[in-house]
């Protein structure tokens, strides 16, 4: 399968007849293991590498890459292993936890907001503004310490937040930042399997947190708000991936054909040299020579 088609497999571009339960979290296409994806993936990265470089190079669009997932699902490897390639100068990563009081004094865009990428640039969110749809809607008592004026606060509020979203993406394509969001969608059963290999394998416990098992506690609400919240802020201009994350290797097979499609959307070249700059370039050219 191609990397256009393989990204386009996983988009949601509408919510209209989304249902989560339509993808299944054990997909891996037409591929059988990893060993048989292990080129698809190689020139995955190569191919982002080169475009990135144009990218950079241009300094006009910016890519932004939005992750979301439950705990365990992979973040973490995915974002190492995409931009493996990448030339560090151009991509920077955030990762979102539980807002500071500063943030708390903020509107609910504003932390993020200031971490948008540059033009030239690529931009990854480890959790994002989503997370006021998400950790947010399945505990509400976390909508306390967010001092919101009491009367602001009614029953559409999760409705006005998806709209407020879809606002701003709206506002951030027509500015040349092109985004990209992904669902990594894992089952419950794998999330499992991985949560005990992070109690049995000594070298995997740091990255065990109690918090984890409370929130897994929560697993159907959690799908429920994501379902919801996928629904109602895929768009043409930022759509989501639904993107299966039982098998690491497919999920970063998909990822990968997503940013390079996405990159390879953009009429991206390096700027051509002006006729002036030429003239300076074949002078700087004949000193160097003559010495
Ligand atoms: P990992 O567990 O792989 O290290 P992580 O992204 O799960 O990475 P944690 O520190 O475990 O990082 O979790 C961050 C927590 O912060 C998550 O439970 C998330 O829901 C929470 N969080 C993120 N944004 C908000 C927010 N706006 N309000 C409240 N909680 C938030
Ligand atoms: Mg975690």
């Amino acid at each position: 399968m191609k990397t256009e088609r393989l990204a386009k497999r996983y988009r949601v571009e509408g919510g209209k007849h989304f249902r989560l339960k339509d993808f299944d979290p054990a997909d891996t296409g037409h591929w059988r293991s990893k060993k048989h994806a292990q080129e698809a993936l190689q020139q995955g990265i190569v191919q982002t590498a080169a475009l990135q470089d144009k990218l950079y190079a241009q300094d006009c669009w910016s890519l932004l890459l939005i992750f979301q997932a439950m705990d365990a699902a992979g973040k973490d490897g995915i974002i190492k292993h995409v931009m493996s390639g990448v030339n560090p100068q151009g991509c920077q990563v955030f990762s979102f936890k539980a807002p500071s009081d500063l943030e708390l004094q903020h509107d609910f865009l504003w932390r993020t907001t200031r971490c948008l990428p540059e033009r030239g640039h690529i931009g990854i969110f480890n959790r994002s503004y989503y997370e006021e749809v998400l950790v947010v809607r399945v505990h509400p008592e976390i909508l306390k310490s967010q001092k919101m004026p009491p009367t602001l606060v009614g029953k559409n509020l999760w409705e006005e937040r998806f709209e407020d979203i879809r606002g701003f993406e709206r506002h951030m394509a027509r500015s040349g930042t092109v985004i990209r969001k992904f669902f990594l969608h894992v089952s419950k059963k794998e999330q499992k399997r991985r949560f005990l290999a992070r109690l049995e394998e000594p070298e995997k416990n740091w990255k065990f947190s109690a918090a984890d098992i409370r929130e897994r506690g929560c697993w159907d609400d959690y799908q429920e708000a994501y379902e919801d919240m996928i629904g109602n802020t895929a768009s043409k201009h930022a759509p989501w991936y639904i993107v299966p994350a039982d098998n690491k290797w497919f999920t970063r097979l998909v990822v990968s054909a997503v940013v390079v499609d996405a990159l390879e959307s953009l009429d991206l070249a390096y700027p051509k040299v002006e006729e002036e700059k030429r003239k300076e370039l074949e002078a700087a050219k004949k000193v160097l020579l003559s010495k």
